[in-house]
Order: structure tokens, then sequence, then C-alpha cells
């Protein structure tokens, strides 16, 4: 029977060619997968929901709750068609944007945003294809953008086009993040990531048509949605530090101190925090990866993260177990390092009787042997409460919520279990004990908000697991 993973950190894994069938998606669960994400930059509806299916099923193998992840695309800006192949722009040469149809060679191509021309002037930059690319607006001027090419290269059709430093008046949700979303909601999928976020108003139209069906997490990935950061924070259900795009908007140089600068925003009111992209990158070919990957994930845990991810490596790597398994080990290892940094690093303040009742909680853990904080939570926000502490015991989510129970398989420290209705009034210990997470003479705190489901956490047990 799986129970908690002996760590606190979760894993989330990108499910993609490589890894979408029952038996991978299995294998990855038991290597460490918390959370499988649906990539809907890639795939159809059919093969999501295929892979859909496939982690209901492992869940119900393993009687686990297994969270699942469904990342819109956002609005991608691209280029259009460059004829006969790709081009190559030289350093210093012109290169034209046309808004209306031009043939693509390597003087000109089309992008159909006006946004852009709306905003461009002499001296905005643009970068395509993930910033190989750099271009240099010189003039704007009937529907043409006329750039220097200030870094050159290949150029080839559809390659996208970031607009670092510019807040484009773009919604978050383009027409196919709509009907993506429109089928998500379909499905029992408790969160969704929400691509290009740039202001908090992003988080609120999706909130608009997701309502309390799913949590929204807003991924961080424009220099704009910095300027926005605790509003955006406060807004959202959780943050995923996308370091993919992120250090395309931004020098690559400025990332680490700003991943540090979002994970302490998160921290400081007890959101859940993800670290993603190029964490394994070279497991994309390699049974094992560089010492600077193995550090980049380490450095995740030091800063008490709730989860870190994997994209390729998992979605269409030559190793999509070997990562995992890679990711689980390491998370083991840095925790038990790390625990005595949780103190000093901590950054919540306690301000209501639920943040005092779950600070106690873990000074309890830090003198007593206690085995594991139980919650009862319907929404999830008394486990939340917990984890935010960061104890130093595991958290069990008792709920009867089965999206409560998949929904925390990505906090921090908390392992659910789904528990029958009536059982919050009578004694979720002994479902704790049925499922292995505690044993007999173990030392449990339990904290709920009392009456249930409708106060929030306002009462901490001792209790002797007899
Ligand atoms: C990223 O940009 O880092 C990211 C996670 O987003 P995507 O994989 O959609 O590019």
């Amino acid at each position: 029977m799986i129970k908690s993973r002996d760590r606190n950190t979760k894993i989330i894994a990108t499910l993609g060619p490589s890894s979408s069938t029952f038996e991978m998606i299995e294998s990855l669960f038991l290597s460490g997968v918390d959370v499988f994400r649906l990539n809907f930059s890639h795939g159809d509806h059919a093969g999501h929901l295929q892979n859909l299916h496939f982690i209901q099923d492992v869940e119900k193998k393993y009687n686990r709750p297994i969270g699942v992840l469904a990342d819109l695309q956002g609005p991608k800006i691209r280029i259009g068609v460059i004829e006969n192949g790709p081009v190559t722009l030289k350093s210093s040469d012109l290169f034209e944007l046309h808004l209306h149809p031009v043939r693509g060679t390597e003087k000109a191509v089309q992008l159909s945003h006006p946004e852009i021309f709306n905003v461009a002037e002499k001296g905005t930059s643009l970068l395509l294809d993930d910033g190989k690319i750099k271009l240099t607006v010189l003039k704007n001027k009937e529907n043409i953008l006329t750039c220097e090419v200030i870094v050159g290269g290949p150029l080839s059709s559809r390659k996208g086009v970031n607009v670092p430093n510019i807040q484009l008046p773009l919604s978050a949700m383009t027409d196919k993040d709509r009907k993506d979303l429109a089928f998500v909601l379909t499905q029992d999928i408790p969160w969704i990531a929400l691509s290009f976020v740039q202001t908090p108003h992003d988080i609120e139209e999706a909130r608009a048509l997701i309502g309390t069906k799913a949590k929204i997490i807003a991924k961080l990935e424009k220099p704009m949605a910095l300027r926005h950061l605790d509003a955006i924070v406060n807004a959202s259900d959780a943050i995923m530090v996308a370091r993919g795009d992120l250090g395309v908007e931004l020098p690559l140089e400025e990332v680490p101190s700003l991943q540090k600068r979002i994970i302490r925003s998160c921290r400081s009111v007890g959101k859940p925090v993800i670290v993603a992209t190029q964490m394994l990158e070279s497991m994309i070919e390699a049974p094992s990866p560089t010492r600077a990957e193995a550090s980049d994930v380490a450095n995740a845990i030091y800063d008490h993260v709730d989860a870190v991810m994997l994209s390729a490596e998992s979605a269409s790597g030559h190793y999509p177990k070997e990562a995992v398994q890679m990711m689980h080990r390491i998370l083991l290892h840095t925790e038990k390092d790390s625990q005595s940094d949780y103190k000093v690093l901590k950054q919540a303040t306690h301000k209501s009787i639920s943040d005092a009742i779950t600070a106690a909680a873990r000074e309890i853990t830090q003198h007593l042997n206690i085995r594991a904080i139980i919650t009862l939570t319907h929404s999830g926000s008394t486990a939340y409460a917990a984890a935010k502490e960061r104890p130093y015991a595991p958290i069990i989510g008792c709920t009867q919520n089965k999206q409560t129970a998949r929904e925390l398989c990505l906090c921090w420290g908390v392992y659910s279990l789904i528990v029958p209705h009536d059982a919050v009034n009578v004694d979720p210990i002994s479902y704790a004990k049925e499922h292995h997470f505690v044993h007999k003479h173990d030392q449990v705190i339990m904290t709920s908000g009392i009456p249930f489901e409708k106060g929030s956490t306002n009462f901490l047990k001792i209790v002797n697991v007899d």
C-alpha cells in the first residue's frame, strides 16, 4: 500500500508522448509523482482525457488520491510562415514584421498580432524563437515594424515572439484556452494553470469562468507580472515559477533572485509555490543529471517550496521514470538536511486564531515525538494552514471531499485521506491507522475547525493512538 512518501516536497510530472500509457503513469506514480500535468500547449482533448482516465485508474488501484494540473497555453504570440524552410537573419541587417500577409523570407515575415503594433515604438525589443533572435524596432509605420537584427540566427515558420517589459493588451486566456477550459471543467481536475499572467485581473477573469470547480495557479513568466507580484499571489491559489519563458523575457542572470523573491512572497502568505522548467533537463537525453541540476532541485528544497516540476524530462524524454526517481532521491536526502533551517526561514505571521493554532502545532512537533498532524478539512484550508508553518511531522489531511484530497497532493507535507462522511465526527485517527499513516502508541496532533465545514481552525488536541 502506498502511504506517505516520507518527504514533504511534492513532485509534478508533465505527461507527453514518452509517458502516455497506463503502465508508464503507474510507474511514475510508484516512483514518486504526486501530481500529473496535462499540458494544453500540446496534444488534443482525446489524448488528455485518456491520460486522465489512466491517472484515475491508478488512483483506484492504489486507493490514493492523485493530483492533476491542467496547464492552459495562454497567448503565445507567433510569426507567420517562412517560405522555403529556415532563413538566417544576420546581425545589423534590417528585418520587417508585417501585420498583413507577406511572403516570409530573410527580409520580412507576417506577425498577425495588432496588439504588438499598437504598443511597439522605436527601441522596443522583440525576441524570436525563445530569445535566440533579438530585434530592436526602428520604426512602426503603416502596419510594418522595421527592425534591426541585434542577435541573428536561423528562423523558421511559426516561431514564438516575446515582447519583454511591455504590458500587452492581451487577456491571459485566448479562444483556444477558453475551449480547453470548457473541456477541463467537464472533468474532475483540481488545478488549472494560467500562462502569461500579467495582472491580478487575469486571475479574476479566469475565476469568473472557473468558479469553485478548480483552484488557479498563476504561471509567472512575464516581467510585468513581477510588478504586481504580491497582488497576483493574493489573487491566485498557487504560483508557478515558470522559468522557461521568464528566462526569455528577462536576462538569465535575474532569474535566480526572482525565483527566490517569488518563493518568499508565496511563503509569507502560505500559498503553494512550484519551481518549474529545466530542473533535470539533461535527463531528456541521459540517464543521470548534471551536478548543477541536482543542486538546482536541492536549492528549491532549501527554499521550502511546495513542489518541483518535470517538463520535457517526463513528457518527451528518454528517461521519464529515472528522472522521477532521481528527483525523489534528491528531495529525500535534502529534506533531512534542511529540516533545521525551517525555523530561520519561516516568514509566517500569526494574526488569527487559526494561524496561532497551526503555529502551536508546529512548535509541539519540535518538542514531542509527534508521528503526524491529523487535520479534518473540507475545503483544505486547515491543511494549508498547517503546511504554511512547515512543521516537523507530516500532515494527514482527512477529508470527505475527493477533489480536496486530490488538490492537497500539491501542498507541502500534506498526505490526504478520503474518509467516509460520518468518519469526521467519529474517528479520523482510526482511518489514519487503517491506512498505515499512524500506528498504535504513536502520539499525534489533531487540529480542525469546529463546527466542521463552517469555521476555520480553532481546535488542537494531542492524542495517543490506541
Ligand atoms: C515555462 O515557461 O517555464 C513553463 C512552465 O511553461 P510552458 O511549459 O508552458 O512553456
